[in-house]
């Protein structure tokens, strides 16, 4: 594959390149060997949060090393636009916990909100553990209170799309990660 096109276009809006897939595919490494060494010996439930988190936790699995059951849900705070509605909706949640190491696969933690009213609703159901993978995390524009056990990599307060990210739906299907660039409108 040649290198990344230096913009692309998403609906009305233009980014630029800002991880590209040999880089994130190093992250992924470096997150499941951390969960590898962690979980050496136990089982694993992951919940993979659609929509976001399905190539991320696709490629996340492919590295695990230990006996591992996939479970989905639905996680939704951010309706068609950039910014998140701060309100939560989970969904599809059937996934047996009680007395289960489950790790949440998130694509990306932004104020944390979503991660936080999962992590509550779950710890209810009485998991052996209950821990947090994320390919993507936002420290700038956390709450308080959120705690991400798994981080491929830190980035700052900027919209992102690719890699299972969307912008109102489309761009998921981009290998790399591309940052929302206002210049060309400014
Ligand atoms: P939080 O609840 O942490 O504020 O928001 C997390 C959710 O917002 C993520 O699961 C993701 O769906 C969405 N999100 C946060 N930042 C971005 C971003 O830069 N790009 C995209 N496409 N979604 C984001
Ligand atoms: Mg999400």
């Amino acid at each position: 594959m040649a290198e990344a096109e230096s913009i692309i276009q998403v609906h009305d809006k233009t980014f630029r390149p800002l991880i590209l897939r040999d880089e994130i595919s190093a992250m992924v490494t470096s997150v499941a060997s951390k969960i590898n060494r962690d979980f050496a010996g136990e089982e694993l439930t992951v919940i993979v949060i659609l929509k976001g988190s399905f190539l991320f936790a696709a490629d996340l699995v492919r590295h695990l090393t230990m006996p591992v059951v996939v479970e989905f849900a639905r996680a939704s705070s951010y309706g068609k636009g950039m910014t998140s509605s701060g309100t939560v909706t989970i969904e599809g949640l059937s996934a047996d916990v009680e007395g289960r190491n489950i790790l949440l696969i998130e694509d990306i933690v932004e104020s944390g909100t979503t991660i936080t009213e999962l992590k509550k609703h779950l710890s209810l159901l009485h998991p052996k553990s209950l821990t947090v993978a994320a390919l993507l995390s936002k420290p700038s524009v956390h709450n308080d209170a959120v705690s991400v056990d798994y981080i491929g990599r830190e980035i700052g307060s900027e919209f992102v799309v690719g890699y299972g990210l969307d912008y109102a739906e489309q761009g998921r299907h981009l290998a790399d990660i591309w940052v929302y660039d206002a210049s060309p409108e400014a």
